[in-house]
């Protein structure tokens, strides 16, 4: 075996649903190929980051592929830029931004305009801003949603939000979050560009227009999350394995790219509920004589769950396990489907419940499993591992671990 299949269900797992009769909506998902996945592989529990610890979906992505976030995370700005496409020199400053609604007194009348999509004019009239000492770069993502770049000297990603993250307050002001002279820079520059935005977006054709068809204007652009780039190593060289992307939302896009892999472009994935899953394993094979590794991510059963669907996770895993018909006899490739967190449907949350993993693949061994889920998992020959743990022993599996000792 040479190949791995690397597929994370985002938000898999789930707590028991007491309308579900206490079944999570895993168990009471119909998942026939998933099962024979598990009847013909191992299978485990992960603790994404560790016991007990509830993980964000971007550092439990890295801890999955090796990457200790306690060493490579340097915030979530960062990979949502790189995920819509904006380009990120080390050093730059990457933020992510949200187009929101504000009256004459700074006051947030709605964080997201009202979803508002189609900013490329807003976009264009910020790009115009001029602030001295700095380079800011600004990129349309989904929606509401875009990323800010700042490229310059002296600047520091220890620096708060702008956006408060809720309505009836104040626009906040960016501060250091240590004392520090970069950072008095970078938050005077973001509180800067904060008040350029509103004055260039106040008066904007594109708002004018929502206000006459009743809708609010778009007429701030709400900064957060300020990372720097990271300083990571490149998974090809790590594991000696040539990698490829297949994901609809920019954020696992992004990852993947500051871990310099391939990003394929795909149809149909979306990055929600409505996503073509299927489109995602038949172009996983396709591609499979030309790389060694491909992560391919499902959103749509996390969102499911952080609005309270159980009953639409239970059929958006259904759908995940139609999509798996597509990876059977595949010869020389490891399977491996795992989650990066639990999403409790009754609480809308994640949670730091471990994830089941299963892997298969020829000539591995087996366990006494023979259905996928959380409960299962717990009689796996995997045990428990944690995040970190899960890369090195795929790549023992194929043969290529180096050995320790003599
Ligand atoms: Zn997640």
């Amino acid at each position: 075996m040479d190949k791995i299949i690397f597929i994370i269900c985002d938000g898999l797992s789930d707590r028991p649903v007491p309308e579900l009769k206490g079944k999570t909506p895993l168990e009471a998902a119909f998942t026939p190929n998933l099962d024979k996945m598990a009847k013909g592989g191992v299978i485990g529990l992960i603790h994404t980051i560790d016991k007990g610890i509830r993980p964000g979906s971007d550092v439990a992505h890295l801890s999955l592929f090796g990457y200790n976030p306690k060493i490579y995370y340097t915030g979530r700005g960062i990979f949502e830029a790189l995920g819509i496409g904006a380009d990120v020199k080390p050093n730059d400053i990457a933020l992510r931004g949200n187009f929101a609604t504000i009256d004459e007194d700074m006051n947030i009348i709605d964080r997201r305009a009202q979803r508002v999509d189609h900013t490329e004019n807003l976009i264009e009239a910020l790009q115009k801003i001029k602030i001295a000492q700095v380079k800011i770069f600004i990129k349309k993502g989904t929606g509401h949603r875009a990323a800010v770049v700042l490229r310059g000297k002296n600047l520091s990603a220890h620096v708060t939000d702008v956006d408060p993250h809720h309505t009836d307050t104040k626009v906040t002001k960016s501060i250091p979050i240590k004392k520090n002279p970069k950072a008095q820079h970078t938050a005077n520059i973001i509180n800067e560009f904060t008040k350029k935005s509103y004055e260039v977006l106040r008066n904007h054709p594109f708002n004018i227009r929502r206000k006459k068809d009743g809708l609010l204007p778009a007429n701030i652009l709400l900064l957060r999350g300020a990372s720097k780039m990271v300083d990571i190593p490149n998974f090809e060289k790590k594991y000696n394995l040539k990698a490829a992307c297949i994901a609809g939302a920019g954020l696992y896009k992004g990852i993947a790219k500051a871990l310099g892999m391939t990003i394929i472009p795909i149809s149909g994935a979306t990055g929600k509920p409505d996503s073509q899953i299927e489109n995602k394993t038949k172009m996983a094979k396709k591609i499979l004589k030309e790389y060694d590794f491909i992560f391919i991510h499902i959103k749509g059963a996390d969102s499911l769950a952080e609005d309270g669907n159980f009953l639409g996770k239970k059929k958006f895993i259904e759908k995940i396990d139609q999509a798996m018909s597509q990876l059977k006899n595949i010869k020389n490739t490891l399977i491996v489907v795992t989650s990066d967190h639990t999403t409790s449907s009754k609480l809308k949350i994640h949670t730091a419940d471990p994830v089941p993993v299963l892997i298969t693949g020829q000539n591995i061994h087996t366990d006494d499993v023979t259905k996928f889920s959380e409960r299962t998992a717990y009689q796996g020959r995997l045990g428990h591992l944690r995040g970190v743990d899960l890369m090195p022993i795929l790549v023992d599996y194929l043969g290529k671990a180096p050995l320790y000792g003599a």
